[in-house]
């Protein structure tokens, strides 16, 4: 038990795994030997390679952020009118509705997953509903069963915001092949990052063309442009860093997991502290640790929160606010407090706590203790 108030080193919810520089010199001599900075260099074509190996998937197109995926994929199927989503999720995901001129329609979430809800999808479909955007947060998988099962009935496309789901299996095979598009994100704060990055999974070579074309200005080839396209490419720094991050990345889930393991053995027994349960038939990727600060709990969620911050330990309330609590949404019908009971109840008691490969043992009895009140 620590008695004194040293500040000691900040613990942050995240950070990114950077392997030892000297690794990433002879990428970097390449990319200055080749004068190949961009557009779909050899670090491209083979990072999109051993990606797609590597998640257990056919296609995938690199983009330069996760937000350009989004609005990119939702380009491609040519979605418009209303899309159905999540207030419960990083405000990137309705954004990408808004610049496409779509409407968010937003419907509550699953008390155990914390994503969109199967039962409560069906009512919220209209005439103008063209597609389904369901998120898999903290990585954990949605129904995609049930949520395909609507589609299908109601002609809808399908695209999961899968940018917390890095790598992770469900029922055996890549959690990323469900849907109409998956889309990745590597950002900096993510399990894995190319520093910004991002990736549509593409059921087939024709989807992937086109959205090839879109994410480079719309050219199909050197004199044919055939769409309104975007510049959402990755250059070859990052891709070359994806490719490094690659051999590095199973050590780094596996650390994650003796993470997740230690927060769960000791924090499970505290009165007022719920934890959420590991996703079954799933290979997980540990990517996010969220406990729920009950009403029994002798702080606050806010007050804890704090109290984290006296002991420079920074943990994020992922998600809150919900982003239908922003200005620019919060005048939808759907974004009501009252239609959106479990997320907006979640939000007010959630709390991530930090996880991630380079977090010491110490570092992480740091974080129980101040949990646990052992220190005040
Ligand atoms: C990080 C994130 C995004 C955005 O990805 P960027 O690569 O930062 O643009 C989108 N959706 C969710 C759920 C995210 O967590």
């Amino acid at each position: 038990m620590k008695a004194s108030k040293i500040i000691e080193e900040p613990v942050y919810v995240t950070r990114p795994f950077l392997a030892p520089l000297e690794e990433f010199q002879p990428y970097l001599e390449k990319i200055w030997e080749s004068k190949w900075l961009t557009n779909a260099g050899p670090f491209h074509q083979e990072f999109e390679r051993m990606l797609a190996e590597y998640l257990g998937v056919e296609h995938l197109a690199l983009f330069a952020n996760g937000t350009l995926a989004l609005v990119t994929a939702l380009q491609a199927l040519r979605i418009i009118g209303e899309v159905i989503t999540t207030p419960f999720s990083f405000v990137a995901t309705a954004h990408s509705l808004l610049w496409n001129g779509i409407k968010p329609v937003f419907v509550d979430i699953d008390p155990e997953t914390f994503n969109l809800d199967p039962n409560k999808i069906e009512a919220a479909i209209t005439p103008q509903t063209t597609a389904l955007l369901p998120v898999h947060v903290y990585g954990k998988p949605c129904d995609v069963e049930r949520v395909q099962e609507t589609a299908d009935l109601y002609g809808l496309k399908v695209i999961y915001d899968a940018a917390h789901a890095f790598g992770v299996k469900y029922q055996g095979k890549s959690l990323l092949s469900h849907g109409d598009l998956s889309i990745l994100s590597f950002h900096a704060t993510k399990t894995f990052t190319t520093f910004e990055g991002g990736a549509i999974i593409c059921p087939d070579a024709k989807t992937k063309k086109r959205i090839d074309d879109l994410k480079n200005f719309g050219f199909h080839d050197e004199v044919t442009v055939v769409a309104p396209g975007i510049n959402g490419k990755m250059n070859e720094v990052q891709a070359a860093f994806g490719l490094l991050q690659l051999k590095h990345i199973d050590k780094a889930i596996a650390r994650r997991r003796e993470i997740d393991a230690q927060y769960r053995k000791d924090l499970s027994s505290i009165p007022g502290i719920s934890l959420p349960a590991l996703p079954v038939d799933t290979k997980y990727n540990y990517s996010y640790f969220p406990i729920l600060v009950e009403k029994n709990y002798l702080l606050s969620r806010e007050e804890l929160y704090e109290k984290f911050h006296r002991y420079n330990i920074y943990p994020r309330r992922y998600f809150y606010p919900l982003i239908s609590e922003f200005p620019m949404y919060r005048g939808l019908a759907s974004a009501s407090a009252g239609n959106l009971p479990i997320a907006h109840n979640l939000s007010r008691k959630v709390l991530c706590l930090p996880i991630y490969p380079n977090l010491s043992n110490e570092q992480v009895s740091r974080v129980i203790n101040v949990i646990r009140g052992s220190t005040s």
